[in-house]
């Protein structure tokens, strides 16, 4: 049975990776910051009691990351997702005047920061799984060439820098036979993505599936849409 570690598994895309993961006959560590307050995930867990593991994980909180780390340290996993992240600023991601730098520090915590620090964290066990595969959820929002918009300058410059991270882990984990990618998820109806969004989390997430499956070390340091499509840095 393949193992995947899930973030950010409380609701959105993240729960229905774990539905998809699970429903596929994988194994998931599905980690939420309250999972007592995702009514959704406590289901799936108890539809899939030996599939779907409920870990709490805030993914800010490196103590808790180490902790999880070490609770799971005989344990491969194939699937290393990084998908937990928030769009931040008092002005949806911050406009030209946002002056909450808190916020921003914040956003680079969770949507930057945490990406390394769970490949750091986690890599023993990545390493020892069969597929080797540390996926992130970046954003389109992230790219400089897609940049045609302007604002959302907190979103978008915590998720470029994420893209840096991928792209030098990439190159570092290589080595070792580890696949690292950035994916765009669409315009996905969530709540961060808004009921406007154009595709839902089970379109998205299954063809972010399709892609990860797909994946050779020779595509290690891409940065792929759920359609496949390569995305511009
Ligand atoms: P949601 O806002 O619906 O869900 C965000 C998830 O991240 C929740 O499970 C939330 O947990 C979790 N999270 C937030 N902060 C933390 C934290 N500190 N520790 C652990 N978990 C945390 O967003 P989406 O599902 O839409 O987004 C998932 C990913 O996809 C994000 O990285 C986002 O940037 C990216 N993305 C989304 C797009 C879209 O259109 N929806 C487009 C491009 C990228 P909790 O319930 O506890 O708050």
């Amino acid at each position: 049975m393949k193992t995947a570690l899930i973030t950010g598994a409380s609701r959105g895309i993240g729960l229905e990776l774990c539905r998809q993961y699970a429903a596929d006959g994988w194994r998931v560590f599905a980690c939420a910051r309250n999972p007592e307050q995702s009514d959704e995930l406590n289901m799936l867990a108890s539809t899939h009691p030996a599939q779907v593991i409920i870990h709490r994980l805030d993914v800010g909180d490196h103590a808790q990351i180490g902790q999880l780390a070490q609770a799971l340290a005989d344990e491969p996993i194939d699937l290393l997702l990084n998908n937990a992240g928030i769009y931040t600023g008092s002005h949806a991601g911050g406009t030209f005047d946002d002056k909450d730098y808190e916020d921003w520090a914040h956003a680079f915590r969770i949507n930057t920061m945490a990406t390394l620090k769970m490949a750091q964290t986690f890599q023993l066990q990545v390493r020892r799984g069969g597929q080797k595969t540390i996926a992130t959820i970046s954003s389109k929002m992230g790219s400089i060439a897609d940049n045609s918009g302007g604002g959302s300058y907190m979103y978008r410059s915590s998720k470029a820098a994420v893209n840096m991270v991928i792209k030098t882990l990439a190159i570092d984990l290589k080595p070792a036979g580890i696949i690292t990618v950035a994916l765009h998820p669409g315009w996905v109806k969530t709540d961060m993505g808004g009921p406007n969004a154009l595709i839902s989390t089970a379109r998205s997430v299954s063809g972010m599936r399709e892609v990860i499956n797909s994946l050779t070390l020779a595509d290690s340091g891409k940065f792929i849409a759920y359609d496949g499509q390569a995305v511009p840095w």
